[in-house]
């Protein structure tokens, strides 16, 4: 017998099912607990009334809750956002975003407690690695987010939107799903693959491939087994630099993975997937919001499908840079469209609280 206990949110539903079987169990309760765990909400196995009480004893002793506790939770003043600073077993802490956009929620979750890339500018990256997170680790944060929903749903019935797309779910639901918390996916590959056909299980959250975004800070190799595997979420690559040496100065994984190597593999990418990649561009006062930076972004992916996501600089305790103003980030998007390149500024969420990108740190791990 092992000693640790089975995280249940670490299972494809496959695994899980072959796990019951492997117990004696008929694989109909594999699928009726996936049911309950991913389509019911339900996170207490005594709940589960529709399986066997030998197989519910067993899963009490042998399996995780799969939860990870609240131990924080900040709301913004607009109300928008949630921050979760959620525990895992092992006493490390993570967080979690739930954004409200117009007509769809988002959560942004975490993908390693901390991260080694060291961006300058990155209160992630100012904290250091500690470790990954498993893929059950990555599943539970959406969970979480889901619950969030049913909760609110069940508090105030009349507020709650039924999903138009899927009216049995009575509640609104989590669509959409972007790897920008804490942590670089790429690094945690396996791990993150893995979380992402859970949450994919048509049977469970059922999450649009479309509907997930993996931002990279660069991670070419890793780029590379995206395109070999066909993996159909939406990529974003963290640029911040159209030079090697400008990028450098902000990202220290190009010492890694070289401007050179990363423009390689993100052609590679859109060729052999046909789709185009969204590039990240953090835009600091007067470093890299400039005119001929934009230029310099032109000619670069210059014969690449792209879109380019522009983030104004959100203030972290160990970097002294100011968001690039309104002005030089209109100059930057009419630039950029004069090179054929779609952009958007993001829209700003959750900065009174330490939401937005790049501002998520726990202190002492
Ligand atoms: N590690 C991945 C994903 C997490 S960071 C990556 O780096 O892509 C998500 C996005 O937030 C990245 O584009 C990152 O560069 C950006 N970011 C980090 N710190 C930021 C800050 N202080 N202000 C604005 N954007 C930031
Ligand atoms: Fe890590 Fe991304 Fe932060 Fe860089 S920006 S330190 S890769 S989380």
């Amino acid at each position: 017998m092992s000693s640790a206990p089975l995280d249940l949110h670490d299972l494809t539903r496959a695994e899980l099912t072959a796990r019951i079987e492997a117990w004696g169990f008929s694989p109909v309760h594999g699928a009726r607990l996936w049911n309950y765990l991913y389509y019911e909400g339900v996170d207490d196995l005594a709940a589960m009334t529709g399986l066997p009480a030998r197989l519910r004893a067993r899963l009490e002793a042998e399996t995780a809750p799969g939860r990870l506790p609240v131990a924080r939770e900040t709301r913004s003043s607009d109300g928008f956002t949630r921050k979760y600073l959620l525990a895992l077993a092992d006493g490390h802490r993570i967080e979690t975003v739930l954004m409200r956009y117009t007509g769809r929620v988002t959560a942004c979750v975490s993908s390693q407690v901390g991260c080694a890339m060291g961006c300058v500018f990155c209160a992630t990256g100012q904290m250091g690695y500690t470790r990954h997170l498993t893929a059950g680790e990555i599943v539970a944060q959406a969970v979480h987010v889901d619950r969030v929903l049913r909760a609110t749903a069940a508090e105030s019935p009349a507020l709650a939107e039924p999903d138009a797309a899927s009216p049995h779910h009575r509640h609104e639901r989590l669509r959409n799903i972007v790897f920008m918390g804490m942590g670089e996916p790429l690094h945690n590959y396996d791990a993150v693959m893995k979380a992402i056909d859970i949450l994919r299980d048509p049977a469970g959250l059922a999450l649009g491939a479309r509907k997930i975004s993996v931002s990279t800070v660069g991670v070419a190799p890793g780029i590379v087994r995206l395109a070999d595997e066909n993996r159909p979420m939406h990529l974003a690559v963290s640029l911040h630099g159209a030079t090697q040496a400008e990028r450098l100065a902000l990202v220290p994984a190009a010492r890694a993975w070289p401007l050179d190597q990363l423009m390689d593999a993100c052609r590679y990418y859109t060729a052999k997937l046909g789709r185009r990649i969204f590039f990240e561009w953090t835009l600091i006062d007067g470093k890299n919001d400039g005119p001929d930076q934009a230029h310099a972004v032109g000619a670069l992916l210059r014969g690449i499908p792209a879109q380019v996501n522009l983030i104004p600089l959100n203030p972290t305790s160990g970097y002294d840079g100011a968001p690039g103003r309104g002005a030089a980030a209109r100059r930057f998007q009419e630039i950029l469209a004069g090179h054929g390149l779609p952009s958007t500024v993001r829209q700003r969420r959750g900065i009174d609280i330490g939401a937005g990108c790049g501002q998520l740190a726990v202190a002492g791990g």
